[in-house]
């Protein structure tokens, strides 16, 4: 089955055209500054790239028609015509409690999405314009499918998703840990799965997605039980600019210090916090431990807090489901750092973690990085959220 996996921003639109029967990627690319004034980028194996050419985009059903376009053409396309696509798959942010799994799409899941707005205002709404444009180009008879970064995690039993906080917050209002990346967490549980070769009942997993967004789940009998990002995903870990967790209280003293309203405060804590804001340096873990070696002991710092605050959630989710059968690591620092997965995984020996050096001195190949005798496997799993969100529109289509 051909399905195209479709993520939409506000004014960005990124695409992929998958064969969930062979799971090749037959193109894939980004159209950008949708609204402003518009930039297309292709890539298929063999074919010419188109590298951010200009391409008028006033809305993202321009940038979608821009996809097929490419897509059809005849000498550097990759389908003979629009209808070789089979469906259509949408990455979704938030899905609230009203969404379990993936869903497809119709005029009650859309009136459903738009209730989920104000959970994710700054993400569903770029999302439902993503699929109204595809449903205004593509017609009424392509099946159109949601899958939400929310979704996997609504399996966390209320002692994990519940805040210490009056309770008709949550009862009123949905105020409760929702946990993202969920796509993520289920592909590499998935895999990790296979890899060990044992019933996905038996087994309790850590997974850590460690990108630019960084987040880390436990997963129990192929459930989410807990995970670190919460209500938004400025919770949990800090992460390349944002804050993570901190205490409630700093926010009064430095707004009444600084004398700045809460956008700006929370602009601070999404935009200008985390690894970058000690650092000083930058978000990006490369320049971190660069800016490290050469001395800099603020970008060390950094660097040395996130390993910590992962080390941290390792241990808290192994006590939390009574054990752990594998961690793994994923997303750009997962899969690419072998000095911090060595970092973080450094001190677990007395529970039962080994790492094999050699074999962790790899990157973004699916492969065990513990030692044989390791009683927890340590995984390093490239994750694929595209392929998950294929997969899971071509089973609902
Ligand atoms: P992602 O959000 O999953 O794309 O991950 C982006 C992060 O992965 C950035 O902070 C990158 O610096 C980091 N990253 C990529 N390659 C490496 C590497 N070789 N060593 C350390 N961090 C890396």
């Amino acid at each position: 089955m051909k399905v195209l996996v479709i993520n939409a921003g506000s004014s960005s639109l990124k695409y992929q055209l998958l064969d969930t029967d062979n799971q090749q990627v037959l193109a894939k690319g980004l159209c950008e500054r949708i609204g402003i004034d518009g930039k297309f980028t292709y890539k298929a194996p063999g074919k010419n790239t188109i590298d951010a050419v200009d391409v008028a985009m006033p809305t993202h059903s321009e940038a979608i028609q821009a996809v097929l376009n490419a897509l059809v053409d005849p000498d550097n396309g990759v389908i003979a015509s629009m209808k070789e696509i089979d469906a259509v798959g949408h990455r979704v942010v938030h899905g609230g409690e009203t969404f379990a799994c993936s869903v497809k799409i119709d005029d009650k899941v859309m009136a459903a999405l738009e209730e989920c707005i104000p959970l994710a205002p700054l993400h569903n709404p770029a999302n439902i314009t993503g699929i109204k444009a595809c449903q205004a180009v593509m017609g009424p008879d392509v099946p159109q499918v949601a899958v939400f970064d929310t979704a996997f995690h609504q399996t966390m039993p209320p002692v994990a998703y519940t805040y210490a906080l009056p309770y008709e917050y949550y009862e009123k209002d949905k105020v409760r840990r929702y946990g993202f990346h969920g796509t993520s967490h289920k592909y590499v549980a998935q895999r990790a799965v296979a890899m060990l070769g044992k019933p996905i009942e038996e087994l309790k997993l850590i997974s850590c997605h460690l990108g630019n967004g960084s987040s880390v789940t436990a997963i129990d009998g192929g459930k989410s039980v807990d995970t670190s990002m919460g209500f938004t995903p400025l919770a949990g870990l800090p992460m390349g600019t944002r804050s993570g967790d901190l205490d409630a209280g700093i926010l009064e003293y430095l707004m009444g210090k600084y004398n700045m309203d809460i956008k700006e405060m929370l602009n601070v804590l999404n935009k200008k916090s985390g690894v970058l804001g000690v650092s000083g340096v930058s978000s990006d873990f490369r320049d971190l431990s660069a800016a490290g070696e050469k001395g800099n002991a603020r970008a060390a710092l950094a660097v040395d807090m996130f390993n910590y605050g992962v080390k941290k959630y390792i241990g808290a989710y192994a006590a939390a489901m009574g054990g752990v059968d594998a961690i793994i690591f994923t997303a750009g620092v997962g899969e690419n750092s072998a000095d911090q997965r060595m970092a973080i995984a450094s001190g677990l020996e007395f529970m039962g973690v080994k790492m094999d050096a050699e074999a962790n001195n790899v990157r973004g190949k699916e492969t065990v990085i513990s030692a044989a005798d390791s009683q927890v496997k340590v995984l390093l799993i490239p994750t694929n959220e595209e392929l998950m969100i294929a997969l899971d529109t071509a089973a609902l289509a």
